[in-house]
């Protein structure tokens, strides 16, 4: 740990010297409308004078003030008439766009002057000083540039997401994350309450939900899978009061706070609190490990409506957003196929499927809300089985539901897990437990929340989108901030500036200039888009190479070939791997200090390896590795986890791949390399066959059946000893996944990362 901090301080010195270039543009995020530079500095010192044109911008004033004094050690006179100080002015001015929060920010040399359509407008205006203010002053006199601005946002809805229940934050962690989506612009916070592994909000109604729900016994350890746990009870929960006060709190920062309750899936701290919710009557434990759990909300029972309305009585007191989001995603039907009194209420109902029935659950609830003035959000599963009439979606797998919804003519908010999960690793070479799925800052930047193939007129029902933030593998705040910076940064962006003002070159010169003010206020944040960038790449036709690229200008790789050697070579060109064993490379300075991470790769080069190989049916995009190279490309995935870079996934489909060796060779055995992990829909292949071919028009089968051997990582093995030129891997998939088991009713998927040939 002391010693990645050490090197993460070398890479910002190093990142740091960049930005001293007088070409550096200012690090504004997300980039205003227009900006017009002027020439000259306002010089900002204790003796300016804040003053309110407008009325009731108090609370923006000290917004200023405050962070002020927490970041330069004063704060300024506020008073309502000019005088002869240097002054910052706030005042309203009728900007006339489509969206409230436009401002002006006018900066002379003396007076800043920003006026807002209205006081959220203002307070935008102040967040964009914030950023010009220096993040290495000298003295009390802060420099800021003269110019002027005229910025309006592009989406109503700019959201985050925190997910408390997996991990639980305190309040003034709250109050921080709040602050982060301040400075960048957004308006709606999404507070994750109610989870299978805990209740996070007090019910006076229903003491239980938090003196049961809000502990679990233990917590896994590790990755999703793992099987260890900590053994240590784990437990939090917010009072009313203090729901109230981060509500308050997030309000003084024009961010609504939606809250979550989940329904009916997602449910068994609730479960656990009162058994009689349940399909099943319980016992229920709460969730110690990730997942999707079979156990979900009884809904034949009235009882459970009843329960939930109390609920929402209290969250609608304590919450006065518009919107309550009650989740709706992730509910197998499994109990409810079995339980008589759901089956009963679909009888009843007349309703055709379980998913009628979720749908009966959801439309039920939002008949709730709406008689109560407010309206629902819900994860795109509500759609399934039709959707709640005033029901506004959030489309998470993927923009179908989102693109479906909006042809309903209903509100939508983008939150497609790739690329707005920003809990996903920013890092190839990541070091931390993440949760998989590679995501990196351009992927988030290059987002557009508008889908082409929607018409003008459906599109204006895309509200905005929102980055989520889900906490199984965050169980800190420092940990939190490395995930979200600076990746929120890139969607404020999305959220806030036209589309056509956008470009990622723009974005990456601005980058050191916003990693220096994440130094400058103490949060931690990744480093991931200067890590070295490696690749397992084919050299001429039978060949493999480590291709390695660096972002740094003036960044140097060097290399070396075996961990155990001093010697290190300069890099210039990918490096032909032309014998097995264990590469590692790291980035210089000009001076040939280290200044990253080393990055490892061991290559395990056999007959197959950089060989020609094709592939009868291509693997899923999502899991696509690159192509069918990678089955050849002498690399094994061997640390028992799921690299999702290194796997072809087959969704439901077979695995048959065709090497050709190049000449006929004498072929001792044949292993493919699979993976399984139920939890993750992933089985083990149903069979696997191995054929061998001279001419690769007729094929073989080998008499022998392949040895299966490990648990995870499996390999399917089998003697050859004979001549051949050609080899067919034909692994069927497992199918569909039978009832019991995770995932039930879904096609299997199929994970293979290579097949040597010795
Ligand atoms: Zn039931």
């Amino acid at each position: 740990m002391i010693r990645n901090m050490k090197l993460k301080f070398l890479l910002f010195v190093f990142i740091h010297s960049l930005d001293v270039n007088a070409q550096t543009p200012l690090p504004l995020v997300p980039a205003p409308v227009s900006m017009t530079m002027g020439k000259g500095n306002f010089i900002l010192s204790p003796q300016t004078t804040i003053v309110l044109e407008g009325s009731n911008l108090e609370k923006e004033a000290s917004f200023l003030n405050d962070y002020l004094m927490q970041f330069y050690g004063y704060s300024l006179p506020v008073g309502t008439k000019k005088t002869n100080q240097q002054s910052i002015v706030l005042n309203y001015e009728r900007l006339d766009q489509p969206l409230p929060g436009a401002y002006n920010l006018h900066i002379n040399e003396k007076e800043v002057y920003i006026a807002g359509d209205n006081a959220a407008g203002v307070f935008y205006g102040i967040q964009t000083l914030i950023q010009l203010l220096p993040v290495n002053p000298a003295n009390k006199q802060l420099q800021v540039p003269q110019l002027s601005i005229e910025d309006r946002p592009r989406f109503a809805y700019r959201g985050m997401h925190l997910d408390v229940a997996r991990h639980f934050f305190s309040v003034k962690e709250v109050k921080k994350y709040i602050d982060y989506l301040a400075l960048y612009k957004f308006n709606n916070f999404h507070w994750h309450l109610t989870e299978d592994q805990g209740w996070r909000i007090e019910i006076k109604k229903y003491p239980k939900l938090t003196e049961v729900g809000s502990c679990r016994a233990q917590t896994l350890s590790g990755r999703y899978g793992s099987d260890v746990y900590d053994g240590k009870k784990y437990c939090g929960f917010y009072t009313q009061e203090e729901i109230k006060e981060v509500v308050q709190y997030a309000a003084d920062r024009h961010i609504n706070v939606i809250p979550e309750i989940d329904i009916p899936g997602h449910s068994l701290a609730a479960l656990s609190s009162y058994p009689f919710l349940g399909c099943t009557k319980g016992p229920y434990k709460v969730m110690e490990t990730w997942g999707v759990s079979n156990e979900v909300l009884c809904a034949g029972n009235d009882s459970t409506y009843r329960f939930y309305e109390d609920v929402l009585d209290e969250i609608i007191q304590l919450f006065p957003s518009a919107y309550i989001h009650i989740g709706g995603d992730e509910c197998p039907k499994e109990r409810w196929k079995t339980c008589p009194v759901c089956q009963q209420k679909m009888k009843k109902e007349s309703l055709p499927d379980e998913h009628a029935l979720q749908s009966y659950f959801i439309t039920r609830i939002e008949k709730y809300i709406n008689s109560k003035g407010r309206k629902i959000i819900g994860w795109d599963e509500i759609l399934e089985g039709g959707l709640a009439p005033n029901a506004t979606v959030m489309s998470w797998r993927g923009e179908a539901g989102g693109i479906a919804a909006a042809k309903q003519n209903h509100y939508v908010i983008m939150t497609p897990e790739n690329p707005l999960y920003i809990n996903h690793q920013q890092s190839r070479n990541e070091d931390s437990v993440t949760q998989g799925g590679y995501n990196p800052i351009e992927n988030v930047y290059q987002y557009n929340p508008v889908p082409s193939i929607l018409t003008e007129k459906q599109a204006k029902y895309i509200l905005g989108a929102q980055g989520n933030m889900w906490s199984e593998y965050i169980s800190n705040t420092s940990k939190l901030e490395y995930m979200l910076f600076p990746r929120m940064a890139a969607l404020a962006e999305v959220l806030w500036t036209p589309q056509e003002k956008r470009n990622w070159p723009g974005f990456e010169k601005r980058l050191p200039g916003i990693l220096a003010q994440y130094r400058f206020r103490g949060l931690n944040y990744s480093t991931a888009f200067y890590d070295l960038q490696p690749a397992v790449i084919r050299s001429g036709d039978t060949g493999i190479a480590w291709k390695l690229e660096s972002r740094l200008p003036d960044g140097k790789i060097i290399y070396v070939i075996d961990s155990t050697t001093n010697a290190s070579f300069t890099y210039t060109q990918p490096i032909e791997i032309k014998q097995s064993g264990l590469w590692g490379a790291a980035l210089t300075d000009s001076k040939n200090k280290i200044i990253s991470k080393w990055t490892w790769q061991s290559f395990n080069l056999n007959l197959a390896s950089g060989k020609k190989i094709t592939l009868r049916v291509e693997p899923n995009k999502s899991y696509s590795a690159g192509g069918a190279f990678a089955l050849v490309d002498g690399i094994q995935n061997n640390k028992g986890m799921l690299r999702s870079a290194q796997f072809l996934g087959f969704n439901g489909n077979d695995l048959e791949a065709v090497i050709d060796l190049g000449s006929n060779k004498t072929v001792d055995s044949i292993i493919l390399h699979a993976f399984e992990q139920k939890g993750s829909w992933i089985y083990a292949p149903a069979s696997v066959t191995f054929f061998t071919s001279i001419d690769g028009k007729e094929f073989n089968p080998l008499k022998e059946k392949p040895q299966r051997s490990g648990t995870k990582n499996l390999e399917y093995a089998c003697r050859v000893n004979s001549q051949t030129r050609f080899i067919k891997v034909v692994a069927k998939n497992y199918g569909m996944i039978p009832p019991g088991e995770p995932g039930a009713g879904n096609k299997a998927w199929l994970f293979a990362d290579e097949i040597e040939v010795k």
